[in-house]
């Protein structure tokens, strides 16, 4: 089953950066986000590296709060 072209994950590819975190964001349409949890579900690396970009992005989120 293929959903679309941009985001190529696919057997032996892992999620890019910018693709975990659009993810991590919210920023993935409900489609869209099935071929990554897929391979979320399978790879360990991405598992790990996506843990990383949402700690990130939650620190950075509290970052900005307390600077306003
Ligand atoms: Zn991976």
């Amino acid at each position: 089953m293929r959903y679309y072209s941009w985001m190529r994950v696919s057997a032996g590819e892992h999620i890019s950066e910018d693709d975990l975190e659009m993810y991590a964001m919210g920023r993935i349409g409900d489609l869209e986000t099935g071929p990554i949890e897929e391979h979320l579900l399978v790879c360990e690396e991405c598992q790990d590296s996506l843990a990383a970009t949402d700690e990130l992005i939650r620190a950075l989120r509290g970052a900005l709060k307390e600077g306003t």
